[in-house]
């Protein structure tokens, strides 16, 4: 198995300087699944090659295995030895991990420059997809050549190779092509040869930083990457579309960019529709669903929905015939007319437009407006309060407006870890803060105690069993 990268200028030598390998020596570095090799096959001012050349023994790979998934010799006899796979991604990792990051202690702004660069890799197997490569390589700015032999020119009635020569070339950062690599070499393949642990969450978004969640194929790559793992694909995803919203002005919502989607993947498709059980259910969806479904539970005829962002919530619940009437408010100009647009609130039929009011408003303000409604909603709103206003929220919320139902949502921050975010760092910059399970509890509890509230909480969205769910709800019930 072997990756060749080849940079075409002035000085090309400095690409030694760049990898950390010098290129007058070939090196030899040992990894657990065989040995890794980079040498210089040439060096010359105007064009330099390194070669990264990973030998590792099908023998060994089968050592220890308890029991194959696949039938036959397949342990012993297989392309594990000469396809480009994901070892090739944790070797390049293991070996060129330094340049990865993007350091070059003798040239530092060379590290930060683009340069020609030609990567090769002589064995990738595509399937006959022809399209794939080009799909995965152009959008991120390289022309992409394939070539594809006979499987054997002893036999050409077996037809041709699965397996093609891949060179892309571009002007790129070399850790950005080390990254693109890493990331993409793995999409070819169908098996693994690591367990895809939550583990494999970070390691896509952080080699994918800056380019996954804008990429076109964003969603086959990150479902092939993490392969067979449905479920951390799906979570990958929804860390992904929040990657992907820039920034906005504060008070913005960052789930409006993601309704697009969320609109387009109905939950229903995953419970009847095996064929699409590999499209996502998005977090938002399923959010929006559970609280459509409590403020059905509570039996109430009108609600209050605020912080209403784009109006999914009340798209949802002006399907129900039990909701007779729904006053919407934000503080968001912007996401109010967003909300306009998204309900069609233009062409919108009589009876549907009577039973809606929509207004520019703040929670943590007395405001009659919002007085009167059975059930409140507040969804992913708390977390974009500052602290010190939240008393405020409260005393207006459960003091003021004091609806018999209260249906609150905000991320639960122990989750962070699940998507692999940094300690400390939350969901959005518009939010002002995220609360861990306990914390939210204690919320409740005092709400509960101070305006004489009854509190069940649960969670939405995938369980982990160590960090909960993504997100965290509570159904208030007013006591008498
Ligand atoms: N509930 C919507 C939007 C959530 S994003 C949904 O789940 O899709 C948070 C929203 O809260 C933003 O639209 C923001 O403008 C709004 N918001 C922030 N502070 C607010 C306040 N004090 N009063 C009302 N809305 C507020």
């Amino acid at each position: 198995m072997l990756l060749t990268i080849t940079y075409e200028g002035s000085h090309t030598q400095d690409l030694g300087y760049l990898l950390f390998k010098n290129p007058d020596r070939p090196q030899a570095f040992s990894l657990s699944f065989g040995k890794a090799y980079v040498f210089y096959p040439e060096v010359s001012d105007a064009r330099t090659t390194a070669a990264l050349l990973l030998d590792i023994d099908p023998l060994d790979l089968a050592k220890g295995k308890e029991g194959s998934g696949v039938p036959g010799l397949f342990d012993y006899v297989n392309d594990r030895p000469y396809a480009a796979t994901s070892f090739l991604s944790t070797a390049i990792s293991k070996v060129f991990g330094t340049a990865m990051s993007g350091r070059c202690d003798k040239f530092p702004d060379l590290a930060k420059t683009p340069l020609q660069l030609t990567a090769t890799l002589p064995c990738l197997k595509d399937r006959g997809d022809e399209e794939l490569a080009r799909k995965l390589f152009e959008p991120l700015g390289y022309t992409v050549e394939t070539k594809r032999g006979l499987l054997t020119d002893a036999f050409p009635e077996w037809g041709m190779s699965p397996y093609i020569t891949l060179t892309i070339r571009g002007k790129v950062l070399l850790s950005a092509l080390l990254h693109h690599l890493y990331v993409l070499i793995p999409v070819f393949d169908r098996q693994k040869h690591y367990y895809t642990s939550a583990d494999e969450i970070r390691k896509l978004l952080s080699h994918g930083e800056g380019w996954l969640a804008a990429h076109p194929e964003r969603e086959r790559i990150t479902r092939r990457y993490l392969f067979k793992k449905r479920g951390l694909a799906n979570e990958a995803l929804e860390r992904l579309r929040q990657t992907d919203v820039p920034e906005k002005d504060a008070g913005e919502d960052e789930e409006t960019e993601e309704s697009e989607e969320t609109e387009e993947t109905p939950a229903a498709e995953s419970d009847d529709a095996p064929a699409e059980q590999d499209k996502p259910v998005s977090l938002n969806t399923l959010r929006m669903e559970a609280v459509r479904n409590a403020v059905l539970a509570s039996g109430a005829a009108s609600v209050l929905d605020a912080g209403c962002g784009e109006g999914r919530l009340v798209a949802l619940l002006l399907k129900e015939p039990q909701i007779q009437k729904i006053t919407a408010c934000d503080v968001s100009v912007m996401a109010l007319e967003k909300a306009a647009k998204r309900l069609h609130l233009d062409r919108m039929p009589e009876v549907q437009r009577e039973k809606l009011t929509l207004f520019q408003g703040s929670l943590t303000y007395r405001d009659k407006r919002m007085d009167g409604m059975d059930c409140a909603c507040v969804i992913e709103v708390l977390e974009h309060i500052d602290l010190n206003r939240l008393p405020a929220l409260e005393r207006n919320l459960f003091g003021f407006v004091a609806p018999r139902t209260a249906v609150l949502t905000t991320p639960n921050r122990e989750y962070n870890a699940v998507y692999g975010m940094a300690p400390g760092s939350l969901r959005h910059s518009d939010h002002r803060f995220e609360w861990t399970r306990a914390e939210f509890a204690a919320w409740t509890e005092r709400v509960c105690a101070t305006y004489g509230y009854t509190a069940a909480i649960r969670g939405i969205g995938a369980v982990d069993e160590n960090f909960g769910c993504p997100t965290q709800m509570v159904v208030f019930t007013r006591n008498g």
